[in-house]
């Protein structure tokens, strides 16, 4: 992707000046009721810290038949929040059509979702929808740890003229067990950060954890690394929730958050067992994909021998096995990996994989 920089961004600062603290969004993944909004906003209102309340209004559902938000209904509900407790609202556009029925109702910030940004189509047109308004919008990262996709959707909401963007790290789908319901690889968006150091990105820690014992802690995780805000599931009843109900916390328990986040000290100090377990997490997920590449790369070399073995060609090839071991060193050391230690693995893979193909070929 280009490197060109994303000129004329608006910091989220001048987004509500009279607020003068890190972008803080935070309310119900759903509206589900005018009593609910009320409850979760007034209690929001009293921290006089929070930019923007969040409410979704239609909910991409992976699974058909599960709650789908209530609509335009719901946009009336958060316009009389707004106006009853004095907060600006914000919630998730899917569509053109959800653009116009946002700006229609007075929505002072949309959100994009994960789904949505993987889909150019459905970003450009979005994008157009927005084109002449000054609403700010933030950009989930998309399904799939691909940083492309992410930049091109904020792209294209730039080249139509708006400036107040920000993006939203919000975790990786991946495959295996984890302690995370969405993996939060954070170098990718550390990266995002690094390349456009003027684009605010703030963390959505319940997505990351999709579990409320945990969200605490990816906060305060994001804000130590300097991410520039926080986005929150916070719901009146978490429990009876119609949507995410395992991650949303009480108001109490934002509170909470709160003063975790702003507490001195690193988690280090303050919270050993469940950095070290968030930590740990991170590790086992590495470990099971390089447990999948090797015994990729073993199938392959499977492969490889019935070729030779056909080929009559010997197992070991010298000339090859230098130009990987040259390959590897190089690719490594970009990556920061001392080359004795990439050689001394490799030259472990390689023995298998000789020995794996000289047993094939024997049988054969
Ligand atoms: C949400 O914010 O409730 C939501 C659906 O998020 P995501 O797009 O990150 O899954
Ligand atoms: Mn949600």
């Amino acid at each position: 992707m280009e490197t060109k920089p994303l000129e004329g961004l608006v910091h989220p600062q001048l987004w509500r000046p009279e607020l003068n603290s890190s972008l803080l969004i935070a309310g119900p993944c759903s509206a589900e009721s005018p009593e609910q909004l009320l409850t979760v906003a007034t209690a929001l209102k009293q921290t006089k810290r929070v930019h923007y309340l969040r409410a979704g209004i239609w909910k991409p559902r992976t699974t058909p038949g599960s709650f789908q938000g209530f609509g335009v209904q719901g946009l009336g509900w958060l316009k009389d929040v707004k106006q009853e407790v004095g907060i600006p609202v914000s919630t998730e556009v899917g569509s053109e059509k959800h653009v116009y029925e946002a700006l229609k109702f007075g929505v002072d910030l949309v959100w994009i979702g994960a789904r949505t940004v993987a889909n150019p189509f459905a970003m450009q047109e979005i994008a157009e929808a927005l084109r002449g308004t000054d609403i700010p919008v933030l950009v989930k990262n998309p399904l799939s740890p691909d940083l492309d996709l992410w930049e091109g959707a904020i792209r294209r909401l730039h080249n139509v003229g708006l400036r107040k963007i920000g993006a939203i790290h919000r975790g990786f789908s991946w495959w295996g067990k984890s302690i995370f319901r969405n993996q939060p690889f954070w170098k990718l968006p550390m990266e995002l950060k690094a390349k456009y150091p003027n684009l605010p990105v703030i963390c959505d820690p319940s997505h990351i954890s999709g579990n409320r014992s945990l969200v605490p802690f990816v906060a305060k995780r994001g804000v130590d690394l300097g991410f520039d805000g926080l986005i929150v599931e916070v719901h009146p009843e978490p429990t009876k929730a119609l949507s995410d109900a395992a991650q949303q916390l009480t108001p109490d328990d934002f509170l909470m958050l709160l003063k975790f986040i702003d507490s001195v000290g690193s988690p280090e100090q303050s919270y050993p067992d469940e950095l070290l377990s968030e930590l740990r997490a991170e590790v086992d997920i590495m470990d099971d994909l390089l447990l999948w590449a090797l015994s990729n790369r073993m199938e392959l070399s499977e492969r490889i021998a019935s070729v030779k073995s056909n080929r009559k060609m010997t197992v070991l090839q010298s000339k090859r096995w230098n130009q990987v071991i040259e390959r590897v060193t190089e690719s490594g050391q970009k990556s920061g990996l001392r080359a004795g230690f990439v050689q001394k693995l490799y030259s472990e893979i390689h023995k298998e994989s000789i020995s794996v193909q000289k047993e094939l070929i024997e049988k054969s």
